[in-house]
């Protein structure tokens, strides 16, 4: 007798696994996990995501052994682990959810299907979001996902292990080299997705509407699901009902909540949305999605104004600050990713690609197809999107008008008069009060105007250029949304939130 061996990769739950569940149907299982250690030399990976990982399978293993099996934790490159695997025993067919991984977990996924063609190991991949594989138009995907996240959970009614577990759990260590692991990031694993789902729904959702764009409210007024669905601990498709029958639940005058939660189901499209960019084009991971913008910012890389924004030392009070609570918790909201990386593309004049790079590492809920078409989209590289600028002052007096936020994560700013918070340049006491606290002024590092009027001077050069006009259809043929129908309903403060968030050219 065989079994069907289930590869456990960024989706680490047992409930609504349809890799585990289908695979129990077929017989008996064994489960595995692979430490790759090329993945994990990638420089997208931080040793947060292994340890948010290991924490999550730990969880898992401990579930698995109540059903009399485990999780098997393999290390080494694919396909040659799953070879190991078939000497020690052969199965004969393979099981995992689909993927849309960075460029490595692509190539490897394509050695793996060779390998299984080789040996006649049946190998069957599951959508676990509203991704499809293979998509032929933009049109039919409105239909997929919501097919998707109606469509029944998966539970599992038995499970046979192949062979029982050894006696020792699970021991992983992270590879030495990792780097960066925020002492106050969310932990992993899938009890902690419940709750954190379980205390959005019915307590925290109420303040999604309005508390989501400052940095003072987001962190509680937001899900805070992002790593969890990054890393498979819950499924999308359980997070969707879940809101949807909390918000039939809810009484008739519940408005607000009934709207944050609307609002919520709608930033779960745009998960998919994003990442069906990454499906349906891997190359954006790489270079602009529209070639028009090719050589833009690429050949004037100024290292300098990047060491500045990864050291928090740009000058700019909300930038720098929004730099250290992310570097402390692994987590911003997107309000402040979004100024971030504007921050970086626009007046730092920086090529999108190593500050995404740098900010993978940054981000406990790195998940390639968003944070790649988010980077490219608020770096005005899309050709499809309006060229969104954040002034990092304005962000500031908008959304931390009394300037706790600044003060709490940059110390230095608690002695600065309140009426030169976001512009302490301007204060001209600014150089004797400094000078006595022996400290130099903080200044921005280049001309806030100046540095930016040229950035939307250049960006719009491109933009008016025939060529690159002409090629805008490619791309909105390929990645823009189908959903306009629903926007025509939403209030104007939300729709005007939306676009910001989207930000398409109405
Ligand atoms: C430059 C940049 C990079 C980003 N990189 C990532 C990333 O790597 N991983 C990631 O999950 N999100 C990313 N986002 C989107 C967004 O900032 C985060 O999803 C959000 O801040 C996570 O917190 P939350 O779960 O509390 O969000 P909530 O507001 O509670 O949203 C619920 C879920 O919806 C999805 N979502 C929310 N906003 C967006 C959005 N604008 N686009 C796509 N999906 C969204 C996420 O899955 C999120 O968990 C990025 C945004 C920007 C501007």
């Amino acid at each position: 007798m065989t079994y069907g061996l289930v590869w456990f990769k960024r989706d680490l739950r047992w409930h609504d696994h349809a890799a585990l569940t289908q695979a129990a149907r077929d017989g008996p299982v064994r489960c595995v996990y692979v430490v790759e250690p090329q993945l994990w030399l990638q420089a997208d990976c931080a040793l947060q995501h292994f340890e948010f990982i290991r924490e999550s399978l730990q969880v898992l293993d401990t579930h698995l052994r109540t059903l009399g099996g485990c999780i098997e934790i393999h290390t080494g490159e694919l396909p040659e682990v799953l070879t190991r695997i078939w000497h020690e025993a052969p199965f004969s067919r393979l099981y995992s959810h689909e993927e849309t991984g960075n460029g490595f977990t692509y190539a490897r996924d394509l050695k793996v299907a060779d390998w299984c063609k080789t040996t006649g190991v049946q190998w069957q991949e599951f959508a676990q979001f509203g991704v499809v594989r293979r998509l032929k138009t933009r049109k039919l995907w409105p239909r997929a996902w919501e097919q998707h996240m109606a469509s029944p959970q998966l539970s599992l009614s038995t499970l046979t292990f192949w062979f029982s577990p050894a006696q020792q759990a699970l021991n992983l260590r992270a590879p030495t080299h990792l780097r960066h692991d925020p002492p106050r990031r969310q932990r992993g694993g899938r009890l902690l997705a419940l709750a954190t789902l379980h205390s959005f729904l019915n307590a925290r959702s109420i303040g999604y509407r309005g508390g989501i764009s400052s940095p003072l409210s987001a962190p509680d007024a937001c899900s805070r699901l992002s790593a969890y669905l990054a890393f498979g601990c819950i499924s999308m498709r359980e997070v969707v009902q879940a809101t949807r029958a909390k918000m039939e639940s809810l009484p008739p005058q519940a408005n607000r909540h009934r709207a944050g939660l609307s609002a919520f189901i709608s930033r779960l499209h745009w998960h998919c949305h994003f990442i069906q960019k990454l499906e349906s084009e891997p190359e954006i991971e790489w270079r602009n999605m529209h070639p028009g913008y090719d050589g833009l910012r690429e050949n004037e890389f100024n290292q300098q104004h990047f060491q500045a924004l990864q050291n928090a030392e740009t000058g700019w009070p909300m930038v720098d600050a929004c730099v250290i609570m992310l570097n402390e918790t692994g987590w911003l909201n997107f309000r402040m990713r979004a100024m971030l990386v504007s921050v970086a593309a626009y007046p730092l004049w920086l090529h999108w690609r190593p500050v995404g790079e740098w900010l993978a590492t940054q981000f406990l809920d790195y998940e390639p197809g968003i944070h790649w078409s988010q980077l490219q989209m608020q770096s005005g590289t899309t050709g499809i999107n309006t060229t969104r600028v954040y002034n990092a002052i304005k962000q500031a007096q908008d959304h931390d008008p009394q300037g706790h936020f600044v003060k709490r994560w940059l110390p230095r700013m608690r002695h600065v008069p309140h009426e030169w918070l976001f512009e302490p340049w301007l204060n001209p006491l600014a150089e004797i009060q400094n000078a006595k606290a022996d400290r130099e002024v903080m200044r921005p590092i280049v001309d806030t105007q100046a540095a930016t009027r040229l950035a939307k001077q250049r960006l719009h050069e491109r933009r008016r250029d025939p060529e690159v006009k002409a090629g805008k259809m490619a791309v909105v043929e390929k990645h823009a949304s189908r959903q306009n129908s629903n926007r025509k309903r939403k209030t104007s403060s939300e729709a005007i939130e939306s676009q910001k968030q989207m930000g398409f050219d109405f």
